[in-house]
Parts: structure tokens; sequence; C-alpha cells
């Protein structure tokens, strides 16, 4: 045992009777849900945010007497911290960070605390570059249809220490993005899921992909001889770090390449799992997920399930009445023989690609936003296949041009979603698809993923 469990077992506070000083850097839905854990159990409180706070958290910090400042930190009160929660969203070349780090004050994130707090419920971690919510929802969705009292939580949006603080329960499904395992020191998960690792966030990780594959890796931090590692053994990014590494954990691979003596294979359309002397097969064309990389994502999920000790019959039925979650290959409409499909969600090239990989009528692509280092590269084999015209949705759409005038025909430009989706659907005709996969961020037309893909549903309604 460390010695900050050794300090105060009955809490778990490091800091309990010696005034502890916990500040909260960043008030978003991770950052007040730490406060209200740390008020809880005892801790002296305060949250810092250099924006503008939303009003809902603000409420909800001042009937829980905790303290707090807004558009600015004050950096006495920040540096005379015992520990502090740093937002994931906080990148280490933050002014604040650099000082706190100078200082040697101890920074964990939020997953880290909630872990502290945890008891002795078990979490079913998953994380990866791509299909992080579907998973997470998927196996959260297994799980209530098989009756476990469980919670869903992490980068999905609802923060993991809240729920410890207001409705602990005795099983957490959690979303995990690499900024959270950045700072976690005892964290544990009792099954961890690794779905895959493409670039991305590369600009947080001193652009060495290395780090950011070390940074996801984290989730195996503290893993022990009675957890589990669900891995895609098709990712070779992950294969090779694996040689490289010796993990005490039971491994369970899932692949569309070779079947293993535990784990998951697809072939020929049917899922074969063997977990712990369990056997069964499935047809694929049963998932209410499609497309490959949603094959990859039910396989892992049930994996997860059955890990869990879930009766097969009932993973079988929850994967196959699970709904889609919204802005992620979500079928918005038919118009006039024209389906439109939303996946506002791909925000990176690898997603897009799989988008693309699924489509089985010719597409009208909308493509565009922030570009984040893309190589379109990648999906050039999958656009000159499947796509007949490209619309461009961004302020800046050199880089589209660049990699596919003479390849595709037309190529439209347009800097709102009513213009995009009106010049799609001029392109189209009857028996095609209409996708928003736009494999960038959505900064520069619309204030995030969800607004771009409301927006575009609102505007293939309004046609
Ligand atoms: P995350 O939470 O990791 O961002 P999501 O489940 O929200 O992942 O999906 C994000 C985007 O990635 C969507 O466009 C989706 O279609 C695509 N996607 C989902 N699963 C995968 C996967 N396993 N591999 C590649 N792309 C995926």
């Amino acid at each position: 045992m460390n010695e900050t469990k050794n300090i105060n077992a009955v809490t778990g506070s490091p800091f309990r009777g010696r005034g502890g000083r916990l500040l909260i850097l960043g008030g978003g839905e991770s950052g007040v849900g730490a406060a209200l854990l740390g008020k809880q159990k005892g801790y002296d409180v305060f949250l810092s945010d250099a924006g503008y706070l939303n009003e809902r958290y603000k409420t909800e910090l001042s009937e829980n007497n905790i303290a707090f400042e807004e558009c600015g930190h004050t950096a006495e009160k920040i540096l005379s911290a015992d520990e502090i929660v740093k937002s994931p969203g906080i990148p280490e070349k933050n002014e604040m960070v650099k000082a706190i780090r100078d200082k040697q004050i101890p920074v964990i994130s939020e997953i880290e605390l909630a872990y502290r707090f945890k008891g002795d419920a078990k979490i079913i971690a998953v994380t990866g570059s791509n299909g992080k919510s579907t998973t997470t929802s998927l196996i959260y969705h297994i799980c209530k249809t098989a009756g476990l009292d469980c919670a869903l939580v992490g980068n999905i949006g609802y923060s993991f220490a809240k729920q410890v603080a207001e409705h602990p329960k005795p099983l957490y499904v959690a979303e995990i993005s690499s900024f959270q395992l950045d700072d976690i020191k005892d964290f544990r998960a009792d099954v961890s899921v690794l779905l895959n690792i493409t670039e991305d966030h590369l600009d947080r990780y001193e652009y060495r992909f290395e780090n950011y594959i070390n940074s996801k890796f984290r989730i195996l931090l503290n893993a022990t001889g009675n957890d589990y590692f669900i891995y895609n053994a098709d990712d070779e990014v992950i294969t090779k770090k694996l040689q490289e590494i010796t993990l005490p954990t039971h491994l369970l691979p899932f692949s569309m390449n070779y079947e293993s003596n535990e784990g998951g294979y697809i072939n020929d359309n049917n899922m074969r799992l063997r977990i712990n002397n369990e056997r069964t097969t499935w047809s694929v064309y049963d998932f209410a997920l499609k497309g490959k990389h949603n094959q990859y994502n039910t396989m892992a999920s049930c994996i997860a399930a059955m890990v869990m000790g879930i009766r097969k019959e009932i993973i079988r039925m929850a994967v196959t009445d699970f709904q889609s979650l919204e802005h992620r290959m979500e079928k918005v409409a038919a118009v006039r023989g024209v389906e439109f499909i939303n996946d506002s969600k791909a925000t990176n090239v690898n997603s897009t690609w799989y988008a693309l990989e699924s489509m089985e009528k010719p597409v009208i692509l909308i493509l565009g936003g922030v570009d984040k280092g893309n190589d379109y590269s990648l999906i050039e084999d999958l656009v000159k296949e499947k796509v007949k015209a490209i619309v461009c949705m961004g302020l800046d759409n050199s880089k589209i041009h660049k990699a596919f005038d003479g390849l595709v025909s037309p190529i439209v430009d347009t800097a709102s979603a009513k213009d995009a989706v009106s010049a799609a659907f001029r392109l189209a005709g009857k028996g095609d698809v209409v996708l928003l996969s736009p494999a960038c961020a959505s900064f520069d037309l619309f204030s995030s993923y969800g607004d771009r893909g409301r927006q575009f549903k609102e505007a293939v309604r309004d046609l």
C-alpha cells in the first residue's frame, strides 16, 4: 500500500485532518464533478477557470458552498494548493500548468479522484482514438439489459466523480480519453478496452506519436493479474507496443485476420467468441451497428460483456436492439430517394475512412472544417471507388481541393450547413447517399460537432 492510502484509510483522502486544499483547474463537467466529490469527502475545495463558467455549473457550485473564480486564475490560490485536479482540456503548455509543474504540486485527473473514492465498484474502461463513445454506450446498454446496476461515465459527458459523489454504483462503464490518462496515479480498470490508435491530438503530445501511444497504454499502468485487457489485434500500433511490454493481465485480442485461443474473431460475416471456456458464434448481420468499424466495436463490447459474466442470450439481444448514437453514422432521412447520413463526429480521416468503407451506394461526401493535419491520401482509394461529388463545408478548403481535384468532379465550396445540404442534394440522384463525414473539427463554422450535426439535420428537414 502506498503512503497516500495509509494516511487516511477511511476517506482515502491524503489531506483530511490537515486542511487539504484541493484546487480544481477548469470548470467544465469533469471539473465541477471533481469539486462536488472533493467537497463531499472533506477537502477544502476551490475551483478556478480561465473562461466563463456555465450558469448551471455556477449554481451547482454555489448550492454546495464551493468557492470558485471565473475569467482568470489567481496564482496565489492555485499555487498554494496541496493537490490539483486538472481538466483534460487544459494543455501542458498553459502558463498556469507550467507554474504548477515548476512548484511540483501533485496533479491528478478527475478519473483519478473518482477512482480514489469508488470503493469496491468495478470499472470497465474504454479508450482508443475512434469508437470510444459508441463502444462505451454499447457496453453500458448490454450491462443494463442484463439488469446490472451500473453508470455510464467519463469522456462521454457524465462526470465520473459526480456520479461517485451523488449516485455511487457497483459498476462504472467509463469512456476514457488519453488526456484523462495522462494524470492518473492509482486508477485501475478491471476490464480495459483499447479499440485502436491512430494519429490524433498530436499538438498535445509534442507532435510525437510515441507519446500519444504511451498515453493510451497508461490505461494499463496499474493492471493486475485479475484484470482483463481487450484489444484490437489488427491494429499494428497496438500489437507492436505489446511486444515491447510485459503485462500481468488476461489478454483478450479481437481480430478480423486471425483467431486466438481466447478473444473474438470475425470472418465470413460471422463473429466467433471464446472467453473463459464459453464459445459462441453470431452473424454480423444481427448487429444493430453497421459498418466494419462497428463490427470491431461490437466485438469488443461482446467480449467485455462476457468477461462480466453476462449471459450470451442477453448480449445477443442487446447488440441487436442497440440504438446508435447521434452524429455517428446517424440516418437522418431519405428525401426523394436520396439518403442523408450524419457522421459529424468524424473529426479525423480515419473515421471518415470507416464511414466510406461502409457505404454501399454512390456517395456525395460533405468534407471540411478545421484540419488537424489530415493526410487525405488515406481515403483516396475509397473516394475514387465510391464518391460521385465532394461538397466542401469550411472556411479554408484548399487542402481538400489539393487532394481531390482531378480525382473527383465536381468539388464545390460552401460555408454553411444549409448551403452544403442544398448543394449536395442538387448533385445527388435517386439511390445516392449524402454523407456528412467531415474528417475535420467543426470550430470554423460551428460551436461543436454536435452543433454541426444538428444544423445539418435541420437543413435536411427543410429541403
Ligand atoms: P470517439 O468517442 O472515440 O470519438 P465515437 O464512437 O464517437 O468515437 O465515433 C467517432 C467517429 O469515429 C464516428 O464518425 C464513427 O463513425 C467513427 N468510428 C467509430 N468507431 C470506429 C472505429 N472502431 N474505428 C474507426 N472509426 C470509428
